[in-house]
Parts: C-alpha cells; sequence; structure tokens
C-alpha cells in the first residue's frame, strides 16, 4: 500500500502555530501552481484550452489570484461568487457562470461582468429575456443525457436522477431560441460523474459532447466554439486509491477530438474544464490539536477542528487520511475514533482508523481539504469558522483568512430584546 505523507512537517506547523491558533487550513502554493502546469500541458493540443477553477471549493482570494496567474478562469455560481471572482480583477470571458436555479440578480451580475452565461435549463432562456434583456454574443448549455452514464467497467453515474443540464430535445431548442435570440457563439457543457478518478471519465464525456455538437452543428446558424466538460475529476483520498492521471486524460479526450470533431469540420472548438477538486484537495490540510482522549467503549481522540472546518466525513461519510505530525513512520498500532466537539455523534474526521499512539497536543494532519474544505465551513453549535494559511513557495507562510470571532458570529443577530 502507498502511504500518504503531508506536504509539510511538523515543525512548519509548530511555527505557524505559535502566530495562528488551530485549527487551519493549509494550502501549498507550489503544489497548486504544478496542478495549472500539469492541467495546461495535458491540454496544450487545444490552443484555446481554458480551466475555470470552480470557485465554490476554494473560494479565498489569495487562492484565485495564483490561479488567475497561471492563467486560470473562474467558474462561479452565485451572485456573491460573482462579486468575489470581480473583487479579485476577474471579469469577462475569464468568469464562467455555470448556475441552476438561478435568480434574476445572478444573471444580471453575470450579464454585467461580461462572463460566459452557462444556462442550466430550457426555460431559464425566457427568464434571462424577460430579467436582463440583451443576449450576449457567446452563452452556453448544460446538457444532461439522461440515464446512467457508463465507462468500460461499469456505470459511473445516473444523470437521469440530477437535477442539472436540458434534455436532448430541450438543448435542440435551446439553440433555436438562442439563435432567435441574436447568439453567435455557444458552447455545450456537462456535468454527469463527481470525483471520478477513472482516466475514462473526461475522455467519455468529450465523446458525448462531440457527438452532440456534431449533429446540433447545422441545426442553427449558432457557432459552436467550446465544450466545457466541467469538474468531476477525483482525487485518491485512500492510500490505496489510483489517482487519476490528467496526462492521459488530455490524450483521450484529443483522441475523441480528433475521431469525432476533425473529420466533421469542427476543427476549431477549444476545450473548457471547470475542475475544483483536481486542483486544490490535494494541496490543503486541515491542521488541528488534539485536546483531550476519552477512553470509553472506544478510544477517543477529540480535536479543536469539528465537522464545522471539514464537513465532508459527516455529509458524505467521507474518508479523509489522517497523520499524527511527527510520527508518520511511526508503527500505526493504536486504534482510534478521531472527532471533533460538535453535539452530533457523525462529528467524526475517522472511525476505528489505525494510528501510531497519538497524544494531548499532538498535532494532526486531515489530509486532502484543499477543496471542499474550509469552503463548506459552517457555525453550527457556534463553532467559528478557522483561518486558512498558504504555505508559500519559498518556505515562509502568510494567512490569507483570519478565524473568525465571536464578534463575526454575532454581527447579523439583533439583540434588541
Ligand atoms: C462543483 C462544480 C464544479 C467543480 O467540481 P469538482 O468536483 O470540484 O471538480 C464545476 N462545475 C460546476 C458547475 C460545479 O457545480
Amino acid at each position: 500500500m502507498q502511504t500518504k505523507r503531508p506536504f509539510t512537517t511538523l515543525a512548519k506547523v509548530e511555527e505557524i502555530a505559535a502566530e495562528i491558533p488551530t485549527p487551519f487550513h493549509l494550502y501549498d502554493e507550489a503544489g497548486i501552481r504544478d496542478r495549472c502546469r500539469r492541467l495546461k500541458e495535458a491540454f496544450a493540443w487545444n490552443p484555446n484550452f481554458k480551466e475555470y477553477f470552480a470557485v465554490k471549493a476554494t473560494p479565498t482570494p489569495q487562492i484565485l489570484k495564483i490561479m488567475q496567474e497561471e492563467g486560470m478562469g473562474v467558474d462561479c455560481a452565485t451572485y456573491t461568487e460573482l462579486l468575489l471572482a470581480e473583487k479579485v480583477g476577474f471579469s469577462a470571458h475569464d468568469i464562467m457562470f455555470s448556475s441552476n436555479v438561478t435568480p434574476a440578480i445572478d444573471f444580471q451580475k453575470a450579464a454585467e461582468l461580461g462572463a460566459i452565461i452557462n444556462f442550466d435549463d430550457i426555460s431559464h432562456i425566457d427568464f434571462f429575456k424577460e430579467h436582463v434583456g440583451t443576449f450576449p454574443e457567446t452563452m452556453c448549455v448544460r446538457y444532461n443525457p439522461g440515464g446512467t452514464f457508463e465507462v468500460a467497467n461499469g456505470i459511473m453515474d445516473n444523470p437521469g436522477d440530477a437535477k442539472y443540464g436540458m434534455t436532448p430535445e430541450q438543448t435542440k431548442e435551446a439553440f433555436q431560441k438562442l439563435s432567435e435570440y441574436g447568439v453567435k457563439n455557444i458552447g455545450i457543457h456537462s456535468f454527469l460523474v463527481s470525483g471520478s478518478t477513472s482516466n475514462e471519465y473526461y475522455p467519455k464525456l468529450a465523446r458525448t459532447l462531440f457527438e452532440l455538437a456534431v449533429e446540433l452543428k447545422d441545426l442553427t446558424d449558432l457557432n459552436i466554439s467550446f465544450i466545457n466538460l466541467s469538474g468531476g475529476v477525483g482525487v485518491a483520498y485512500k492510500p490505496e486509491d489510483t489517482p487519476a492521471d490528467i496526462k492521459i486524460i488530455g490524450e483521450g479526450v484529443r483522441k475523441a477530438y480528433e475521431e469525432i470533431l476533425v473529420p466533421a469540420g469542427l476543427d476549431n472548438i477549444a476545450i473548457f474544464t471547470e475542475l475544483g477538486r483536481w486542483m486544490l484537495a490535494e494541496n490543503g490540510g486541515l491542521v488541528a490539536q488534539v485536546l483531550h482522549e476519552k477512553v470509553t467503549y472506544k478510544d477517543y481522540i477529540g480535536l479543536d477542528a469539528s465537522a464545522a472546518n471539514l464537513l465532508r466525513p459527516a455529509m458524505y461519510g467521507a474518508y479523509h487520511h489522517v497523520s499524527v505530525l511527527g510520527k508518520e513512520d511511526a508503527p500505526a498500532d493504536h486504534t482510534y475514533d478521531v472527532t471533533g466537539g460538535l453535539c452530533e455523534n457523525n462529528d467524526k474526521f475517522a472511525i476505528d482508523r489505525q494510528l501510531p499512539e497519538t497524544n494531548v497536543g499532538d498535532y494532526i494532519w486531515i489530509h486532502d481539504a484543499g477543496a471542499h474544505g474550509a469552503a463548506m465551513g459552517y457555525q453550527y453549535n457556534a463553532k467559528l469558522r478557522s483561518a486558512e494559511v498558504l504555505l508559500k513557495e519559498d518556505g515562509s507562510f502568510k494567512q490569507i483568512r483570519r478565524p473568525e470571532t465571536p464578534e463575526d458570529y454575532f454581527a447579523t443577530m439583533n439583540f434588541d430584546i
């Protein structure tokens, strides 16, 4: 079995913790930039390839700035995500707006910024006409083929059960409507499987969308200018998982492109992605300290972090690897439940986990928390959101978001009682 190692050391964490109290999320700048470069390299065969980082995965300005420096755009889904993107300096076609159940004000803001707007539903087109009016030249439609989505070794997911996207018939109707409303360039978007480490997911999805593009190319005068494969490429959360290989994935998409689009004369279509997890998950860890050990019917290691800092284990039963910093090479000969302090019995980062002997005061590293980690933070039990810290390429660190204070928690409350 492969081992998973934190991207930093106990000594570094102690240095940071002397200034910034645990728990905190720590991100690896070098690792993030490396992902950006590997992704661009894997799709370098497609001259107009662009990644739109899914803001919801890690909505922190400094992280978005790194994305921008690496030539990435952002994918937003809500009004406030659009405001965040705007504050960081994104505009126009560096913003993809892939929303659903969209309020009018969100469409208005996206249009104001000149973002590429991706329609999730056929009814949103007339809703947009009513609330925004003029249609931008370049827009996108979200497609859902229904049924099950299968690759060689089985069913990956059930798009037919997903709330997103338009049926094939609706997609055609959307093309016709958008053409009628003056749109010139169109993209097709689809997100069918989440967290897939299979190297077959993107290529299979690409094939589906490329075939659709060929089918729709002469239906209207719309120019099909991009195919957006969205997010969904996963990471190896468990030590025994095989990671996705982005180079192989890029080559698989290229093969489909050359087999389907090129012969149909569609050899100028840009490939877009909206990866969140693959970009950031492994480049973030949640650092916590052991507050208590409790031995009853089981042996509990109680942390100063809780599900309020990382919801995925409680919400999805998701596995996150746990390391005891400084004991990475010690034998994992103890069995613990690693818990937070919420008054919820599912506030557990790990159940019956084999770890080295762990003591009060030890620093714990919860792996792969960089995407959908801090972002899903909440304030249940009045647990406050923790700090986010960037480990810079030169080895120094910077607090990129301060921890919340009780005053932040009280700020929206009315004490006129
Ligand atoms: C969540 C989401 C993404 C990112 O998904 P990952 O699994 O983090 O890659 C991209 N696009 C849309 C529309 C999403 O909702």
